[in-house]
């Protein structure tokens, strides 16, 4: 069997988080939250990083810190996780959704400015795959319609856009550190605050809309309720989870990379061949090995191909059904098709991806795929 996901562990997490419990500090925002929170700001450069109980939180911490109203309009790729439009929806905000380019399943760009009105307050980028999306182009676009910028970074760790790391480059950007991702603590996630405008305002929402933050460090000498808020941090037992993984990074990276070229020198001949296409990744962007995936011709070759791996003992997983037809919100839907999407929403197919994945295995999947296109 080789299964979709495994979360890796370094080894170091109970241990940490018995020294977490030992400290008897195991509420949030103590050394380990503290520790996570500046290793990132250090080695990417963020402004100011807020550890959450999930890249959710940091997105539904997003639309707070914009002040979306009823009414507002959002821009929201439909090819995504639900949580980039729930939060905003939670606001009464109304989603308006764009579709995927057609090199890879990124928001595209050049589709952005006729979705804009006099009601848009935001654009949200997904970085999919932790491919980045062509974010020149985009904030030009927000700068001159006046538009704030979330990029929702959930998959996008350690990956860069010419040369600045993802997440730095929008007003807020979210990161997951959900067990699917590269770096986990379960359930996890982080808020970046790239403008300076947001930053005090981001601590006190984050801390249920107290100044507490501000009273530990002791800059102010008592703290109350000054804004709204809710319980955004994560227990220090869960940053002391993720502090280990942190130490670990650059090798779970160096060999999550190393998967996907596996992947990628194993299928290269039979995506020349025609049988489906591979992953885009345009010249600004790196490699950030989240995810290896095949874009078949159609849902039922698709299907077919994961019926057929599973009979061999292999997970692979197709996801995000186009949001502007799910279920909850197929019948509010007003837009334009949204082709590209739908496309990856059919064809798109996921390969099982995670640390401990042998090369063998990998060696096993491609000759799986292989088999089941020269059959055909
Ligand atoms: C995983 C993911 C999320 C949600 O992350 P959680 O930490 O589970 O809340 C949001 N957006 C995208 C693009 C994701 O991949």
């Amino acid at each position: 069997m080789i299964f979709f996901n495994k979360p890796y562990l370094t080894g170091k997490e109970t241990q940490y988080i018995f020294d977490a419990v030992k400290s008897g500090k195991i509420s949030g925002n103590g050394d380990f939250t503290q520790k996570c929170n500046m290793y990132f700001e250090d080695r990417y450069g963020f402004k100011k990083c807020l550890l959450t109980s999930s890249c959710t939180d940091a997105l539904e911490m997003c639309a707070l810190l914009l002040d979306i109203k009823p009414g507002d309009e959002v821009i929201v790729p439909s090819y995504t996780f639900v949580s980039t439009a729930n939060a905003f929806i939670l606001r009464g905000a109304n989603i308006i959704f764009a579709d995927s380019s057609e090199i890879n399943p990124n928001i595209d760009e050049n589709k952005i400015v006729e979705l804009i009105t006099s009601k848009t307050k935001a654009i949200v980028v997904v970085h999919y795959a932790g491919i980045a999306c062509n974010m020149d182009k985009i904030m030009q676009i927000a700068e001159k319609h006046n538009l704030f910028v979330i990029e929702d970074a959930a998959q996008a760790i350690d990956s860069y856009y010419s040369g600045k790391p993802l997440g730095s480059i929008g007003h807020l950007s979210a990161f997951s550190f959900h067990e699917t991702k590269n770096i986990i603590s379960g359930e996890g996630g982080m808020l970046v605050v790239n403008d300076d405008r947001f930053i005090k305002r981001a601590e006190i929402i984050w801390e249920k809309g107290t100044n507490r933050a501000a009273f530990w460090r002791g800059e102010i000498d008592k703290y109350g309720w000054v804004d709204v808020g809710s319980s955004f941090l994560p227990s220090e037992i869960v940053a002391a989870f993720l502090y280990a993984q942190i130490e670990e990074m650059d090798k779970i990276q160096t060999k999550r990379q190393k998967i996907w070229i596996e992947y990628y020198k194993g299928l290269v001949a039979l995506e020349q061949k025609g049988y489906f296409k591979l992953p885009f990744i345009p010249d600004f962007a790196t490699n950030n090995g989240h995810m290896f995936y095949v874009v078949c011709k159609n849902e039922d070759e698709r299907d077919n191909l994961i019926k057929y791996l599973k009979e061999n003992g292999v997970y692979a997983v197709f996801h995000y059904q186009s949001l502007h037809k799910s279920p909850f919100y197929e019948n509010r839907y007003k837009g334009k098709e949204l082709k590209n999407c739908d496309f990856y929403s059919d064809c798109l197919l996921r390969l099982p991806f995670y640390f401990e994945l042998e090369i063998d295995e990998i060696n096993t999947i491609c000759k799986l795929i292989s088999k089941f296109y020269n059959a055909k």
